[in-house]
């Protein structure tokens, strides 16, 4: 991880937000290369989610909406973590991420030891109580330690857990709910009339605006309404760099189906488009895997939620979440709202609240995902024959954020850099290109590497007195060939879609 923050700041992918003032946890900024691969993920999805199917219409829906939408999604009253304060150091922990364990030694309860959620949670509190034994000098047998989080702590065992932050018992509160939404006021007043909501999702602009978009958009179940844009959560431990922000961009999209449609086979049949899509931007089948919510731990509408995880440095993590939520949504907006949120079905003449099925990920956790996956250090040789260290970003040329690189041999020969030019020019009008010039090619082809350009093109003097072709220069197998313009306009044109 440490080796992909520095890359993504050093080349400017990734920045702390407002850093000149020491950042802010849990807010990041994208520099150039980091707004053009962002983009690039957002457009592929709208594309293929959107542009490119017949039943998926888009939408854009405002960031603050009514409070009372908040209030029938059940976000004001439930969309909270647990949360646990420590009294002396004023640190502020999830519930479900601080873990706990009896050090227990002939049968007998001697203490506790608590600690961070992390790869090794269970070794970790293995190794405190084994420290915890030794320092207390208590004689006897160690049993292998039981980890639990906070929000399975009994009340009688709360005060006797050590607080991560002190090292000492007693300080540490009983978990209480802890709502995440961003409130604001709307308008002059500030008063309790005038709080409102920083979106936490942005499924609820689909469900809100469901009959504004059947009555105008000539959509006939089943169809998906889709959005991309910012959300914002008030996470208790932003952390693990963009993977959990507090403000993030999330793409999401509501499929509407029959009541009576196969809701089974509509969420499979998302889940794995949805696998596709990942594989068709470059991730690796094998950092995919799915993880399927017990039945016993969905809320009480859904009718199954399966995860997309990925294999991230720090532990297999969520990445889209496919939910099939029934109608509860419409009909907690129909019920709040007054307002019919009915579909009335041509075929059948029946007049019903259609079913939904929810992807829905963020673009910041893909971005990451991306990242992990392409960045690798490799041994090469260069053109001499000696061994180098080279840093490749392999990124799908369909999010790259560079998809080629001009180069002329040389930057103080004029016919080289005039056509070098020319080909820059024609080829900007249609893709991100950068132009470089300046520095051995080796060196330039490193600097590509490093921010993941797939194809770099030289201007030698073959170009400029033979026959007009280029060398085209392979990122990930370093090959080289050489192509014309033709060729390479054909290339781009089918790897960047
Ligand atoms: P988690 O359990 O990781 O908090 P969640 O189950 O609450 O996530 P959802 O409400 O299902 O997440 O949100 C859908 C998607 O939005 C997630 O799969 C994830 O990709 C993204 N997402 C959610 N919270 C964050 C966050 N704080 N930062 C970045 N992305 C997020």
């Amino acid at each position: 991880m440490e080796a992909i923050v520095s890359l993504a700041k050093r080349r400017g992918f990734v920045f702390p937000s407002s850093e000149i003032y020491g950042g802010l946890n849990g807010f990041f900024d994208y520099g150039p290369l980091g707004a053009e691969l962002k983009k690039n993920i957002r457009d592929c999805w709208w594309n293929d989610m959107v542009r490119r199917r017949d039943d998926v219409v888009g939408l854009e829906s405002s960031i603050i909406m009514h409070p009372k939408v908040w209030e029938a999604s059940g976000h004001v009253a439930g969309f909270t973590d647990p949360l646990v304060d420590c009294k002396v150091s004023k640190q502020r922990y999830r519930a479900d991420q601080l873990f706990f364990s009896p050090v227990v030694v002939d049968g007998k309860v001697a203490g506790y030891v608590s600690a961070l959620e992390s790869e090794n949670t269970a070794g970790e509190l293995q190794t405190l109580a084994e420290t915890f034994k030794r320092k207390k000098a208590i004689q006897g047998a160690l049993a292998p330690v039981v980890a639990k989080d906070m929000t399975e702590a009994k009340p009688e065992e709360i005060a006797l857990i050590p607080s991560p932050a002190t090292g000492e018992p007693g300080s540490l509160t009983p978990p209480r709910a802890f709502n995440m939404m961003f409130e604001t006021y709307v308008g002059a007043l500030r008063d309790a009339s005038s709080v409102s909501y920083l979106r936490p999702e942005t499924a609820q602009g689909m469900f809100v605006d469901f009959k504004n978009v059947v009555d105008t958009g000539r959509v006939k179940l089943p169809f998906g309404i889709a959005q991309i844009g910012k959300s914002f959560r008030n996470e208790i431990t932003p952390r693990n760099f963009i993977f959990r922000s507090r403000e993030f961009e999330q793409m999401e999209m509501e499929y509407f189906i029959s009541e009576d449609a196969d809701w089974a086979k509509a969420h499979e049949d998302w889940i794995s488009w949805c696998e596709t899509w990942l594989k068709s931007i470059g991730l690796p089948a094998s950092h995919l895997s799915r993880y399927a919510h017990p039945k016993e731990k969905l809320a009480f509408y859904s009718k199954g939620t399966v995860d997309i995880m990925f294999q991230y440095p720090f532990g297999v993590q969520e990445l889209w979440g496919i939910a099939a939520r029934g109608n509860y949504d419409l009909t907690q907006h129909a019920n709040a709202s007054g307002k019919p949120m009915e579909y009335f079905d041509e075929a059948s003449k029946k007049k019903f609240v259609p079913h939904v099925i929810e992807p829905a990920v963020g673009v910041d956790r893909i971005f990451l995902a991306v990242l992990c996956a392409g960045y690798a250090e490799e041994e090469v040789k260069d053109e001499k024959g000696a061994v180098e260290k080279r840093t490749v970003l392999r990124l799908s040329p369909r999010i790259a954020p560079v998809k080629v690189a001009v180069l002329p041999l040389l930057k103080n020969k004029e016919q080289l850099v005039a056509v070098a030019q020319k080909l820059y020019a024609k080829l900007k009008r249609k893709y991100a290109v950068f132009y470089d010039e300046s520095g051995a090619v080796g060196r330039r082809y490193r600097r590509q590497d490093e921010i993941g350009t797939p194809w770099c093109v030289t201007i030698d003097f073959d170009t400029v007195e033979k026959d007009g072709t280029f060398t085209l220069r392979e990122r990930d197998s370093m090959q080289q060939k050489r192509i014309t313009e033709a060729e390479l306009f054909a290339l781009l044109d089918e790897q960047v879609y």
